[in-house]
């Protein structure tokens, strides 16, 4: 890191979240398809929250989806986001019908709202982020 910026926490890797954490590492958002009952989810699960299916893939998710609710957060908790308040934190719907909460960067937080259309962040953009991130579609 420079200019005295602190680093993002990271995520730890596990038997269960690490195709999730290397695939975000090249710019793809990875959800589970439970070949049981075909339900896609998130978060990483070692079980189909669905049918309890242990028969489980991965699939790059579309990176498009909805922002069905969210929070402005003033106080983050860890100093590498004190500069950049307010964090916005939302709950998406993904095209594949999927709900995740993740961080959406936006220029102007009153800019955004429910039902907005959003998308990954890609490129030299998305490697400043430990987790998948979304901006306002464009
Ligand atoms: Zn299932």
């Amino acid at each position: 890191m420079t200019g005295g910026m602190s680093a993002y926490p990271q995520p730890h890797a596990d038997a269960d979240n690490h195709p999730l954490i290397e695939g975000w590492r090249e710019g793809r958002l990875m959800i589970q398809v439970c070949g049981g009952c075909s339900h896609t989810f998130f978060y990483p699960r070692p079980l189909c929250p669905y049918c309890w299916s242990a028969e489980l893939s991965w699939k790059a998710a579309s990176g498009r989806g909805t922002i069905v609710s969210f929070s402005l957060v003033n106080r983050p908790n860890a100093p590498a986001f004190f500069a950049e308040v307010p964090i916005i934190l939302a709950e998406i719907r993904l095209d594949e019908e999927v709900l995740l909460i993740a961080r959406v960067i936006a220029r102007e937080a009153s800019s955004i709202r429910s039902g907005l259309p959003v998308e990954l962040v890609s490129g030299p953009e998305a490697a400043r982020y430990p987790l998948p991130t979304f901006r306002p579609r464009q």
